[in-house]
């Protein structure tokens, strides 16, 4: 039998599980809800038997299973696995989730940012295979990013690196979720996309999204716009090339800083296919240093939705490789 990794993906709706093997390739995966109300003790439970679960599937003994690695929301620190106290996870607050793992699956468990480990999945077996220098953004309610230099994430000292979302591109701009204003996620996000399309409805009243919502624009969704763009909606178009001038802008900045060979963009926007990527790609090169800009490859993501659940394993077993006990010591974390 050979070995396997394990990686979990840790969201506030569903838990994403997937069982790796040392050759890369994904042998089973599931998903579950995390009941992420019921507190931290409940969606650890349903982490672990969500992974007995795969191994009694596939097989698996447990001594066949090398490492689990778990991309969970920040703030956290990667190296106790000390989870702090992400917004989307009621009731958490410094739980030392790697070590608490251990003790349920006696399996080295490895701890990291959720973008983090999405990009290292994109790098590992996705888009972003064969590079040695690349770049995620992930594009959902918020925007998530990883950088991968030389074959290993940027983590920065205190682990806070590549916080790609929060790239200042506007002054006194819109607040961000963060708390801050201007921030690239405040615009280029899902959210970001539909605020700018309810900030401009009444504007555009010859357009199918305001015979759709005029009266409810706090309903329109990212879905919504797409779709209304597909259909040659002339205001919905403009939501989509405005919001990728927003994203293209933040790329080309990334792009004169790490001069990466390639950039992968994720999550659910990029279901807006080339309205997006066309503009983003112009954006992009228009305001990068030409030399990096023609270098730099700006793709979809090759794993789906599964970058992260993905690159979890992945981020696991080089951790594992590298020395780290995975939460083994109950006094690591403190
Ligand atoms: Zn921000």
């Amino acid at each position: 039998m050979s070995k396997v990794v394990v990686g979990i993906d840790l969201g506030g709706t569903n838990i994403k599980t997937a069982l790796v093997s040392t050759e890369k390739k994904v042998l089973s995966k599931n998903s579950r809800p995390s009941n992420a109300d019921k507190g931290p003790d409940a969606v650890m439970d349903a982490m672990a038997e969500a992974v007995e679960d795969l191994m009694k599937e596939t097989g698996t003994a447990r001594a066949d299973v090398l490492a689990c690695g778990i991309g969970a929301p920040g703030p956290m620190n990667w190296q106790t696995g000390v989870v702090y106290s992400p917004p989307n996870l009621p009731g958490w607050e410094n739980v030392p989730l790697a070590q608490l793992m251990y003790q349920r699956l006696s399996i080295p468990c490895f701890v990291d940012n959720d973008a983090n480990v999405a990009c290292y999945g994109e790098y590992w077996l996705g888009a972003g295979q064969g590079t040695q220098s690349m770049a995620v953004f992930t594009l959902g309610t918020g925007v998530g990013g990883g950088i991968v230099v030389f074959g290993e994430l940027l983590r920065g000292i205190d682990g806070t690196a590549a916080e790609l979302g929060h790239l200042k591109v506007q002054r006194d701009g819109r607040r961000c979720g963060c708390g801050g204003l201007g921030c690239l996620e405040a615009y280029a996000s899902v959210t970001g996309m539909v605020r700018t399309a309810q900030e401009h409805l009444d504007e555009n009243p010859d357009s199918l999204l305001y015979k759709q919502f005029h009266d409810q624009p706090d309903n329109i969704t990212g879905k919504d716009l797409t779709d209304a763009a597909n259909k040659g909606d002339a205001f919905a178009c403009w939501v989509h090339e405005e919001t990728a001038t927003w994203l293209g802008l933040g790329i080309a900045s990334l792009i004169n800083l790490q001069n990466p060979e390639r950039i992968v963009l994720c999550g659910g926007m990029i279901a807006a296919g080339d309205l997006l990527f066309d503009p983003v790609r112009r954006v992009a090169r228009e305001n990068a240093f030409p030399v990096p800009a023609k270098r730099c490859e700006i793709v979809p993501a090759g794993l789906g939705s599964d970058s992260g659940v993905i690159g979890a394993a992945g981020c696991a077993w080089t951790r594992l490789e590298s020395g780290e006990d995975g939460g083994a010591d109950p006094n690591s974390a403190y």
